[in-house]
């Protein structure tokens, strides 16, 4: 069964070869269209012209199954709706719907795996473990249904749910090619952004391969020990070479770099982490995006007090590393990436 969230138009018309199903590429862009830009599920319907015997009998080689919605929570204080996502075997992944700045514009933050393998300390998915990963497909449709269950523009992306996207880098890719397609989710490549808390040959494949995305690398301390007790898979790549995968991807493409940051009260916010952090980027261009851990968190961290917030900040501005603060949505109950299917996993299997 061919997935109509994961094809180009060349590829869905190279699979339809027998006689009945046989389709143009034109027509096959006017499918995916209708499927996936504008949401239908029913290809009977169609309306615009694609040959009557393909309409009729596409639904038995071709589908576009979107996962079933087990929970909706709306975030009024962060303008945030999140999804609690069920897929067909059980999987449980979350993506949710953002509101910019504009008026009634959107992005939607992705899920790139069922939980995650990397087990970062401050994360609820880490916490989780990994459960598999999700394909194109899968995270295709998962924007779909978050970008038509409500009125508004959708017009960004940002694989920064549950898992590690270069983790599943082949079908992470090609979800964002799906969604920056004419004919799939028409979002700007530059309006997709693609996370990663550091896998240094992912992201010399990625500059190597010159993908137009936006990328961030999660760097959250700068010094080695408290990094690899943060970030576990720190041990796998010393912060040297990761700072030299960076160098190279802010050269490659004549940008700086993005670093998140988040910011643990008590735990990342000293002098000795901005010097680390001066010392290990000197010379590469980098912005800091510094984000606020989520509150109402079960494993004790708790969220930076505005006094430390702002020393970090003037630490490193005085060090010459321009910062933006982003708004982690989470302050409501349950928000943080993975608490959801956190909660749901712990409620089915009844683990305490
Ligand atoms: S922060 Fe990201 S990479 Fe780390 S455990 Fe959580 S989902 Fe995985």
């Amino acid at each position: 069964m061919i997935s109509l969230y994961e094809v180009t138009p060349t590829e869905l018309a190279a699979a339809l070869t027998t006689p009945e199903l046989a389709c143009t590429e034109a027509e096959a862009r006017r499918l995916l269209a209708w499927c996936v830009s504008h949401g239908r599920t029913d290809f009977s319907n169609m309306r615009r012209p694609v040959k009557r015997a393909l309409r009729a009998r596409l639904a038995e080689v071709a589908q576009a199954e979107r996962p079933a919605v087990l929970e909706r929570i709306e975030d009024p204080v962060d303008d945030a709706v999140r999804y609690l996502f069920q897929a067909a075997d059980g999987a449980l992944f979350e993506a949710v719907r953002i509101g910019l700045d504009k008026d009634a514009h959107y992005t939607v933050c992705l899920s790139s795996q069922a939980g995650c393998a990397m087990g970062c300390t401050f994360c609820a998915t880490g916490r989780l473990g990994l459960h598999r990963h999700l394909s194109a497909a899968e995270i295709v449709a998962s924007f779909c249904a978050v970008r038509d269950e409500a009125p508004g523009r959708v017009s960004g992306a940002v694989f920064m749910g549950q898992g590690e996207p270069f983790h599943n880098y082949a079908a992470v890719l090609r979800a964002a090619g799906v969604l920056a397609h004419s004919c799939g989710g028409r979002i700007s490549a530059k309006a997709i952004t693609i996370s990663t808390v550091g896998l240094v040959p992912q992201i010399l494949r990625y500059t190597a391969e010159a993908q137009p995305y936006k990328l961030i690398v999660s760097l959250s301390s700068a010094l080695p020990e408290r990094r690899r007790q943060l970030l576990p898979v720190a041990a796998r790549w010393p912060l040297t070479e990761l700072a030299a995968a960076v160098a190279s991807h802010a050269e490659a493409t004549g940008r700086p770099a993005t670093l998140a940051w988040v910011l643990m009260g008590g735990v990342n916010h000293d002098e000795a982490e901005a010097e680390a952090l001066a010392t290990l980027f000197d010379g590469v261009p980098v912005r800091i995006n510094l984000i606020d851990i989520n509150d109402r968190r079960p494993d004790g961290q708790r969220r930076a007090t505005d006094a430390e917030r702002n020393a970090f900040h003037d630490a490193l501005s005085a060090r010459g590393l321009p910062v933006i603060r982003r708004y982690s949505v989470g302050r409501s109950r349950d928000a943080a990436c993975g608490m959801l299917a956190s909660r749901r996993t712990t409620a089915l299997s009844g683990v305490a």
